[in-house]
């Protein structure tokens, strides 16, 4: 086999590429440390046409532009790897003279596409740091291939397309009332749409970019109780059902809980019974926690609570009850909360009292969700992925990067593997 034929195959280069030549060079001595450079030089195959290298029209010849450039490309082994070309200019109808489409890398990048797509990659899958330390890059370029390829990717693909039902929600992204507000496709499960801020002008863009038509297609939009939400999405896709995420009314229901055993080791710790209170607030994430997570010792302690303090007891009853009711059928889920809002307004707990008084104001919505089933899956697995995605990048000063990381990863944006996308 041919040295430019094996080059070519390792290279990853198809064949619409022509080896015009290579060297390689680096010390003799292979414990210098400096790795050795492979230089390989590229022409395209037809050389005279081409496609604009923004929009990919296809356009006469310009000019030879301004001489050869290169693209950091793929290690090769121990060599790091640079391909060199000329860059010629074609007259695109729409952007003018304009560098030719290079089979080998994105417009104006001084990467080729398998680099950044192994770059992107192992940004999302570890973080931006990460990436810069294995391939010796800088954070910032790091960063700026994510941009540009999450920009590229939406390019190419409407995820607003074909919406039924969409879950809204907010999304902290640094301390300080800092928000994003994003959206989801309840089928897919997907992040479809995010941005910055969280107020009615941020869910009137999402309507704005999603058109009317497509607005008036949405048949369901969850969310939590927050009016800058409802309110929009009663103006802008005035038929869909407003349903509430049962992800929100179950997350209502443990900060009830939490209130109830903050009061009660108040209680404990002014009575004098130190080792009680300590005792109590070791229970926090106990009393939180779903019963099918705990182990047969923690229900145990949970038991033992009916006798040891039965206010406690009530409250973590009280919750656990509302969430069993939202897995039931409609009819049944309707008396079961008819009971529990009854009991509820007796508890005598008053966060209880005053979670039983909101349910009742957005009962509808709680409803719907039972009825349709909107589960509290997508909102609970996309929140988690989330708050991951911000404790990678050790929290976002920048909100377009956190929307770019969130978008390549939950919008499924990222790209394979160089090796798994090659046609
Ligand atoms: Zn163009």
């Amino acid at each position: 086999m041919r040295v430019n034929k094996v080059l070519k195959k390792v290279l990853g280069l198809g064949a619409d590429v022509v080896i015009t030549g290579w060297d390689l060079t680096g010390p003799d001595d292979d414990t210098s440390g400096v790795r050795p450079a492979l230089e390989v030089r590229l022409r395209r195959r037809v050389s005279r046409r081409g496609r604009c290298g923004r929009c990919g029209t296809r356009s006469p010849w310009y000019d030879q532009g301004d001489g050869p450039r290169r693209w950091r490309h793929l290690d090769v082994g121990y060599a790091t790897c640079q391909l060199v070309a000329d860059a010629p200019r074609v007259d695109c109808p729409v952007h003018g003279p304009t560098v030719v489409a290079m089979p080998w890398a994105r417009h104006d990048s001084a990467f080729t596409a398998a680099l950044e797509d192994l770059v992107v990659h192992d940004a999302v899958v570890a973080n931006k740091q990460a990436a810069a330390d294995r391939y010796g890059l800088s954070w910032r370029a790091v960063n700026h291939a994510c941009i540009r390829l999450a920009e590229e990717a939406l390019d190419r693909v409407d995820l607003l397309d074909g919406l039924v039902a969409v879950a809204i929600d907010e999304v902290k992204y640094k301390k300080g009332q800092r928000y994003l507000t994003v959206v989801c496709d309840h089928l897919t499960g997907k992040v479809i749409w995010a941005a910055k801020g969280r107020s009615k002008d941020t869910v009137r863009a999402f309507f704005a970019a999603l058109g009317p038509v497509r607005a008036a297609a949405l048949q369901f939009v969850s969310a939590d109780g927050a009016e800058w939400i409802r309110s929009v999405v009663a103006e802008d896709a005035p038929d869909a059902i407003v349903c509430l995420d049962t992800f929100h009314l179950v997350s209502w229901a443990t900060d009830a809980v939490d209130e109830v055993r903050r009061a009660e080791w108040n209680v404990l710790r002014r009575t004098g019974s130190a080792a009680a209170a300590k005792q109590f607030k070791g229970l926090r994430w106990l009393l939180l926690r779903n019963w099918g997570n705990l182990s047969s010792r923690q229900k145990g302690v949970i038991r033992d609570l009916e006798k040891a303090n039965r206010r406690m007891f009530r409250a973590w009853q009280l919750k656990e009850e509302l969430r069993e009711l939202l897995t039931l059928p409609l009819l049944q889920a309707q008396v079961a909360l008819d009971r529990w809002l009854a009991w509820a307004s007796r508890s005598k707990l008053t966060p209880f009292v005053k979670l039983a008084r909101t349910i009742r104001r957005y009962r509808d919505s709680i409803e719907a969700t039972i009825e349709w089933k909107l589960t509290n899956g997508i909102a609970e697995s996309n929140n988690a992925a989330i708050g991951r995605i911000r404790s990678a990048a050790r929290g976002f000063q920048d909100p377009k990067a956190f929307i770019t990381m969130i978008m390549l990863e939950r919008a499924d944006l990222a790209p394979e593997l160089p090796w798994e996308s090659a046609a």
